[in-house]
């Protein structure tokens, strides 16, 4: 059977959906492809993470209609405390300062996917699920998609087909688009613990010789753990059992929020960096993790993703309003040349901060050490890195005045 849309969005993760979201009002036919159900997504242990979503990201989900649902769940970040674990350099980062009511949120992974997924269905945005896509070609005024749902095939077509299935993307090998990857030979073990003394809505990055350490806060006495470590250190962290764990975490921690208790399963995430060689081919564009998948030590690869979504949906928009081909092949290359600078720049920072901070050499010690305790005194610099880590910093696009 043949069906025709306007776009077909393959992946009803965050990307996704968020995509179809900012487009329901669009009278554009569209449907959603997702592997899975919302039942197997939802039990994933990859729900587990915690997100830190960034000023900016919060600002697009409120104008999409998503922060309101979620805001209960999210727990604000008022201050950020970078350290270096056994040298003199740390960095603290304020809303107060910066005149903000918190710098980012962190809410768990699951709570938002769910959340999402429910305004999707409530929207009754087409979703095509479980179903994979096997196959696309693309033509000259169409894209030919193949659908594998349970024994049967299905073949869609549409004027746009996008990539949003995340960062082992099918699309992203269907279009043979080449992706870089660098493996960083690192793990991020991911747990939740709780804590004697109270967080005071502070998130704690520190630098260790082991690998980074962050605790965000998601209650008064507990935090959301991402700490980072070599592949061979997280295997014998994971099978030498909890108590161990926690041992070796107070260690890395100290007892800045007192004594630390495990109050979640702890999840293990291989990371490396994936980047696409480009955005679009044919009729089809890639965007969130098919295109970047970022080491999480920044926190910015959802951030980035959405920002995809954003400048994809206005472009999107206006080309619909003006009547104009959205598979267009200028459209689509006008597109790519305005996200590529802030994926340079945001796959770049968090590729140096995995550099720089995992090494013990001695002049890097030295300079990042400097760095933070420059940091510390130039306010005007801070203030730069602050909004940066905000999304504020000018890169994050705007959905227009249509909704
Ligand atoms: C430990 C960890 C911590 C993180 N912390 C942060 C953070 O603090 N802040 C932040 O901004 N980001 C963070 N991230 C990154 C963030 O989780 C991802 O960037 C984001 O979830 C990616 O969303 P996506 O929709 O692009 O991809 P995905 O979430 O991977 O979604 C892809 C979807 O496509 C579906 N799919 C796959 N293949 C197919 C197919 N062939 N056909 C149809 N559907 C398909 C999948 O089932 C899935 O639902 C973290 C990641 C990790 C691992």
């Amino acid at each position: 059977m043949q069906q025709d849309y306007d776009l077909i969005i393959a992946g009803g993760g965050l990307a996704g959906n968020c995509l179809a979201l900012a487009l329901k009002d669009t009278g554009l036919r569209m449907a959603i492809v997702e592997a899975n159900t919302c039942e197997q997504l939802y039990a994933s242990p990859a729900g587990d993470r915690a997100l830190a979503l960034a000023a900016g990201t919060v600002i697009v989900l409120d104008t999409l209609g998503i922060w309101k649902g979620i805001s209960h769940a999210a727990t604000a970040i008022k201050h950020i405390h970078i350290s270096d674990r056994g040298h003199f350099g740390k960095t603290r980062l304020s809303a107060e300062k910066e005149h903000v009511e918190a710098l980012g949120y962190v809410i768990s992974a699951r709570d938002i996917e769910a959340h999402v997924a429910n305004l999707v269905r409530d929207a009754h945005i087409e979703l095509i699920c479980p179903a994979r896509v096997v196959g696309l070609m693309s033509g000259e005024n169409e894209v030919c998609a193949s659908l594998k749902q349970g024994d049967e095939s299905l073949n869609v077509s549409a004027k746009l087909f996008i990539g949003a299935d995340g960062g082992s993307s099918s699309v992203r090998k269907l279009l043979d688009i080449t992706q870089h990857t660098t493996e960083y030979g690192q793990t991020a073990l991911v747990t939740t613990v709780r804590s004697t003394l109270p967080n005071k809505n502070t998130a704690f990055e520190r630098f260790t010789a082991s690998g980074p350490l962050a605790l965000l806060p998601v209650a008064k006495n507990q935090c959301a753990v991402v700490w980072t470590r070599t592949n061979e250190d997280a295997e014998a962290l994971m099978s030498g059992g909890e108590a161990n764990f926690l041992t070796e975490l107070q260690q890395c921690f100290g007892f800045r929020l007192g004594e630390l208790s495990l109050s979640a399963p702890i999840r293990a995430f291989p990371l490396s960096l994936i980047r696409a060689e480009k955005m679009v081919a044919g009729r089809a564009v890639i965007i969130g993790n098919a295109v970047h998948q970022l080491h999480p030590v920044a926190g910015q690869g959802f951030n980035l993703g959405l920002r995809d979504v954003v400048q994809l949906a206005e472009m999107l928009i206006k080309q619909h309003e003006r009547n104009k081909d959205i598979g267009a092949a200028d459209f689509l290359k006008e597109y790519a040349v305005s996200r590529k600078q802030d994926h340079d720049w945001t796959i770049g920072f968090t590729d140096a901060v995995v550099k720089i901070f995992s090494n013990e050499w001695l002049t890097l010690a030295v300079a990042r050490n400097a760095g933070l305790a420059f940091l510390d005194h130039v306010p005007a610099a801070k203030s730069f890195l602050t909004r940066h880590a905000m999304g504020l910093a000018g890169h994050m696009p705007r959905l227009g005045s249509n909704r």
